[in-house]
């Protein structure tokens, strides 16, 4: 078969990362979340791994249905906004829980015939200021449930802003808004994502939200995901399909933005941004070649990228290439890239083939 990359999802990295969140928040529930395709590795692949989540959370309502209809059997939590009471029958169809985010929601709340009690997750906007009831109407829609004889369970959320600066004020803030709120409420609660769950342990309540965490990236700028015993889940691979020895000022791809410094070899290595790869990866963004690092040499193409070879005057067609993943953090990746690894693994394209990997 032609040579094309492929991601490697390890679902013993899944586990070990959920492990790593329940120590860091011992004896709290937990919400595994697994939006936007569980952050681009498969939902539906990396269900089979988080058999120790007490629930998972998505961001639509298409996404709970999915997997409700591939049989999970847990609380499936839809954190995005519903589109009125059809939304509301479907999700009471599929026993899924909903979030209530703006009082403009409540109406349909109030007026959606369900087929059985839906369970609600009320959000409260502690300061991000994009999603969330204000805290002053909390009063007005826990009467305004009571009143409409609500009668699926009731809990508090709210979502931090800035949970990966560790001591800031900001979520300092949030987090005793949300406790002058909600601290005499009968309810159970939830605040933290992972950077929450890591570096704000005042906040854990109730259950916890882990997403990027349980893929084996690092929720901080300044704190590496080894140092956090995290593991990759995702590596991406491709391989070499073209080697090239160029000579001095010879330039390479759209735009020759790589001109060699001097006679060189440049491999060729089947993985462009019809992938997912970033388009605006730079020159010198770190790539394994043969599980050595090598620089990016030149723009990045659809289907291609080009790779600096000094270090490798011995490489071959054919030889392994990993983007990111095992030997590689995608936080590092992402950082040379100007983004963030959670944009890295739901960029990865429909092409991209994957497959299961279990280490242990
Ligand atoms: C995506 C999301 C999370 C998970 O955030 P991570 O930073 O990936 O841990 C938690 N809670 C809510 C409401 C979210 O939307």
């Amino acid at each position: 078969m032609a040579a094309a990359p492929c991601i490697d999802i390890d679902l013993s990295a899944v586990r070990h990362n959920l492990a790593v969140a329940r120590r860091a928040a011992p004896g709290r529930k937990v919400f595994a979340v697994i939006k936007a395709n569980a952050y681009g590795h498969g939902d539906r692949l990396i269900l089979d791994a988080l058999a120790d989540a007490d629930a998972i959370a998505v961001a639509r309502l298409s996404e709970g249905i999915n997997l409700r209809q591939h049989g999970y059997a847990r609380p499936i939590l839809v954190l995005g906004v519903l589109d009125g009471v059809q939304d509301l029958v479907l999700a009471a169809e599929h026993s899924l829980d909903v979030t209530l985010s703006h009082v403009d929601q409540l109406p349909h709340m109030l007026r959606a015939e369900v087929s059985r009690a839906l369970s609600v997750w009320i959000k409260i906007d502690t300061g991000m200021h994009r999603l969330g009831i204000r805290p002053d109407e909390l009063q007005f829609v826990l009467s305004q449930l009571e009143a409409g004889a609500w009668s699926g369970d009731i809990g508090l959320m709210t979502h931090f802003a800035n949970a990966d600066q560790r001591d800031g004020d900001e979520t300092r803030r949030q987090l005793e808004l949300f406790e002058t709120v909600t601290s005499r409420q009968p309810f159970e609660r939830s605040l933290c994502n992972s950077a929450g769950i890591l570096a704000w342990p005042d906040a854990h309540a109730d259950w916890v939200r882990p997403g990027i965490m349980l893929y084996g990236s690092s929720p901080f700028a300044e704190t590496s995901a080894r140092e956090l015993d995290l593991k990759p889940v995702m590596t991406f691979r491709s391989e070499l399909v073209s080697l090239n020895h160029l000579i001095k000022g010879d330039a390479v791809g759209y735009g020759g933005d790589w001109v060699c410094p001097q006679d060189m070899l440049v491999g060729v290595a089947a993985v462009g941004y019809g992938d997912g790869y970033p388009r605006h990866a730079p020159n010198g963004t770190p790539v394994l070649v043969n599980g050595l690092e090598v620089p990016l040499a030149g723009r990045v193409s659809m289907d291609l990228i080009t790779l600096d070879l000094r270090s490798q005057p011995q490489a071959r067609v054919g030889d392994p290439v990993v983007l990111w993943g095992k030997g590689l953090a995608a936080d590092r990746v992402a950082a040379a890239a100007g983004t963030i690894s959670y944009e890295l693994f739901c960029g990865i394209t429909g092409r991209v083939e994957r497959r299961i990997s279990n280490t242990d």
